[in-house]
């Protein structure tokens, strides 16, 4: 029998708040300035003789993403100072906090959260000018919140990859629903780094390996799948002894990780309270309970109403998840229909027909919600096909107007006329003699080479529900 190994993830997770100033200072936070050392004042830039003093909004951030995870909000807490020297951190130690987190426990999309503290982030350093680096000091001190989770034992290389990924994508969502953090990826707002182990022992932590550079979460769950395959190859040729503690980066170029720096023993970052910062009872700072229920409707929940009140797909409940507005919108059209059915037919044509117009053409808008309202009742009663609809869906995300208007300019109503539609049918019946033998000797799909000549002869304005109807009636 083959043996099986049991991978281990945690992750780290740092993300920029979305505050107007920086974390210690008055600066302006700006992660779009493009100027550099622009949002520096001698806080930020450790002149000597200055006192940081916090941001309590940044401070409220973290409280309420610690509320929205179900965590302990921690009644007092401190800031430490994390020693060490780096040319993008101005002050020789980074101030961050160490024994006291704001938040401890909660969870998130399957895992557990150990804790969420909140720091300074660091200097930004440009190494493409030769021979000379340059160090921008705009983003020195701007707040850097970070979310640790407990290490998570799977079953398997696939579980543990999805599960880490999904936690990244839900976490980051999370806090775009806050408006604690932009989080963009790209951007630097959010970094993931993934601690990952595996081991022939469910109950045994193997050497970890430190990933970072995960840029996107596609990334993540490569970059966890990949190491967990790298390690499990040298287990099964016994190289384990190469699996060391290091930090690895994730080419995604070459679609692999590869080593950066071994990690000698555990850094010594002499952390110790910043004698500077005053210390912080939370529960007098903050109103938490005031502050939960002032959260805004998070993903989790939404999904949950969505599901029940508009009985949708969970696929394209994740469509309006992700998009903010189109959720908005798609609300105030099933404000208007009311009726299930047709909300689940409005909702159809948005999370695919709209959202493909979208992919190919950006400059397509959402109509009002009155005019593509109108377009899905004249679907749901059978006025226009569902290939007129998408014509006339593709009309007015250039051009706003009324459906009804476009569909009669352009010959699209269907003839619901039964009378008109007799007539046709027999006139085909008539010169289809062969066809209407062979349906009535037994084939059915006969019919449906009847309902075609109909169309053809009605260029396409026949409703085909009732055309099949009428045929039927006429050959029964
Ligand atoms: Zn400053």
């Amino acid at each position: 029998m083959e043996k099986h190994y049991y991978p281990t993830i945690g992750l780290e997770i740092h993300a920029e708040l979305k505050t107007n100033s920086k974390m210690f200072c008055g600066c302006k936070n700006d992660p779009n300035e493009k100027n550099p050392n622009v949002n520096i004042c001698p806080v930020c830039m450790a002149h000597p003789g200055t006192i940081p003093v916090p941001n309590k909004s940044a401070m409220e951030q973290v409280v309420r993403v610690g509320l929205a995870i179900g965590g302990t909000i921690a009644n007092f807490t401190e800031f430490d100072r994390k020693n060490y020297f780096y040319p993008d951190i101005p002050k020789g130690y980074q101030i961050s906090q160490y024994k006291y987190p704001i938040v401890s426990g909660g969870s998130l999309a399957g895992m557990t959260v150990t804790r969420i503290h909140l720091e300074e982030d660091t200097a930004t350093s440009k190494h493409d000018r030769g021979d000379f680096s340059l160090v921008d000091f705009n983003r020195a001190g701007v707040p850097l919140m970070e979310l640790v989770t407990d290490a998570h034992t799977f079953d398997s290389v696939d579980e543990a990859a999805k599960t880490g990924a999904q936690f990244g994508k839900e976490y980051q969502l999370l806090l775009q629903y806050l408006g604690a953090s932009e989080a963009n990826m790209e951007k630097g707002e959010f970094r993931v780094e993934a601690n990952i182990s595996l081991s022939p022992d469910r109950e045994k932590l193997a050497t970890k390996v430190e990933v970072k550079n995960l840029n996107s979460f596609r990334s993540a769950e490569r970059a966890i799948r990949y190491e967990l395959d790298r390690m499990l190859e040298l287990y099964e040729v016994g190289r384990e002894s190469e699996i060391v503690q290091e930090t690895r980066g994730w080419d995604d170029v070459k679609q692999s990780t590869f080593s950066q720096r071994a990690k000698e023993s555990a850094q010594e970052y002499r952390y110790f309270p910043d004698p500077d910062i005053t210390k912080f009872m939370l529960s007098e700072m903050f109103d938490a309970d005031a502050l939960k229920k002032a959260l805004p409707e998070l993903p989790a929940a939404k999904r949950a109403r969505y599901k029940s009140e508009y009985g949708i797909k969970d696929e394209d409940i994740e469509t309006y998840i992700n998009d903010h507005d189109l959720a908005l919108w798609f609300e105030d059209v099933a404000g208007i229909l009311k009726d299930a059915e047709k909300i689940k037919t409005a909702s159809n044509y948005i999370t695919s027909d709209f959202v493909g117009i979208k992919k190919s053409d950006p400059e397509a808008t959402l109509p009002s919600e009155g005019n593509f309202s109108e377009l899905v009742m004249l679907v749901v009663d059978g006025k226009i096909s569902s290939r007129a609809a998408k014509d006339i869906l593709a009309m007015i995300v250039k051009e706003d107007s009324s459906p009804n208007a476009l569909a009669e300019k352009h010959g699209l109503l269907q003839k619901n006329d039964e009378g008109a539609l007799k007539e046709i049918a027999q006139k085909i019946i008539d010169a289809n003699e062969q066809v209407v033998a062979s349906y009535k000797g037994g084939k059915e799909n006969a019919l449906m080479s009847l309902v075609g000549q109909m169309m053809k002869e009605t260029k396409g304005s026949a409703n085909p529900a009732l055309a099949t109807k009428i045929l039927k009636e006429i050959l029964s």
